[in-house]
């Protein structure tokens, strides 16, 4: 596919408003908050990441095969071109870039001096599908899901068939390096993170991307001993849409992509309130000086609209 160039836009989407559903939304996201558009001319944009040492954000354009950098004073540029097709962005502990790669089919970190190189790839010996969204949890194990949406066609990675043949959850201890299933419930898992406390992860399941009568959910699991799933729950049916990814703030509501816009859902999985935006919407990742910016991927665009609430995670460099 061409690369088509970049815009950096920075509109003002003033007509663009949060909707409330309950009074508690007010002290997430100000009624007076407005969504900005800050670069468009992606294919498909998906996994932000905010980089707190560079004051930058990073997102996937997968289709295009590049990752993309934007900041308040740097603008819009190229970050990584080829890309492996890159999809879901997080930072480990030490604050270094780890990434799903379509391309490469694993999960990669991007060392200081420069270079990727495989985090973990196999699974009981076989390659796993097509990584596409990871968290790093407070133990320094990676959790992520491997749908396979980059192997089942060459649009945002290489067709090719499944050698898992099923699409699971996995836990990944770097110390230990072993890589475990945590889940084969999910059809198509996809977005991932951990309530506040880690007690509780919550997994999308997206196959109604590919069948009208699958999926469009997101599963909630108590974490057990830090390292297993119990107890698994549907805890918010994004409509409409998906629920491709998600970020949990540092009160414990999810703030959800769906068709329409950011769904904010409270734990206990009530809709607060939407933040609208005029394309479909893919992930979201806090970030900003303060922390309190959230940033929209959304199919050719960026945005950003400044909320009340910070992160779950947020003391990483
Ligand atoms: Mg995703």
């Amino acid at each position: 596919m061409m690369n088509t160039p970049i815009a950096v836009d920075g509109q003002l989407l003033a007509d663009w408003r949060p909707i409330p559903a309950t009074a508690a939304f007010e002290s997430i996201v100000p009624p007076s908050a407005r969504l900005r558009r800050l670069a468009t001319g992606t294919a498909w944009s998906e996994g932000p990441v905010w980089l707190p040492s560079e004051a930058a954000l990073l997102w996937s354009d997968i289709p295009n095969d590049r990752v993309l950098r934007w900041s308040p004073t740097g603008g819009v540029a190229e970050f990584l071109a080829p890309a492996r097709f890159q999809n879901g962005h997080t930072l480990g502990l030490d604050g270094e870039l780890l990434a799903c790669s379509h391309g490469e089919r694993r999960i990669e970190r991007l060392y200081p001096t420069g270079g990727w190189s495989s985090v973990v790839d196999r699974y009981r010996g076989v390659r796993l599908n097509s990584p596409n969204d990871l968290v790093v949890k407070s133990d320094g194990t990676i959790w992520f899901t491997d749908p396979p949406y980059g192997i089942d066609s060459d649009l945002e990675g290489h067709k090719a068939d499944s050698e898992i043949g099923d699409c699971l959850v996995f836990r990944y201890d770097p110390a230990a390096e072993t890589l475990d299933a945590v889940t084969d419930l999910m059809d198509q898992p996809n977005g991932i993170a951990f309530s506040p406390d880690e007690t509780v992860l919550y997994v999308s399941d997206t196959s109604a991307a590919r069948d009208p009568a699958g999926n469009h959910h997101i599963v909630a699991f108590d974490v057990i001993d830090g390292r297993s799933l119990a107890n698994p729950r549907v805890f918010y049916v994004a409509e409409p849409g998906l629920a491709d990814g998600f970020r949990v703030d540092e009160h414990g509501n999810v703030f959800t992509s769906a068709a329409d816009g950011i769904h904010v859902v409270d734990a206990d999985g009530t809709l607060l309130g939407r933040i609208p935006v005029p394309e479909v919407a893919s992930n979201c990742a806090f970030g900003g000086e303060d922390g309190k910016r959230l940033f929209i991927t959304a199919s050719t665009s960026l945005y950003a609209i400044d909320v009340a609430v910070r992160g779950a995670v947020r003391d990483r460099p």
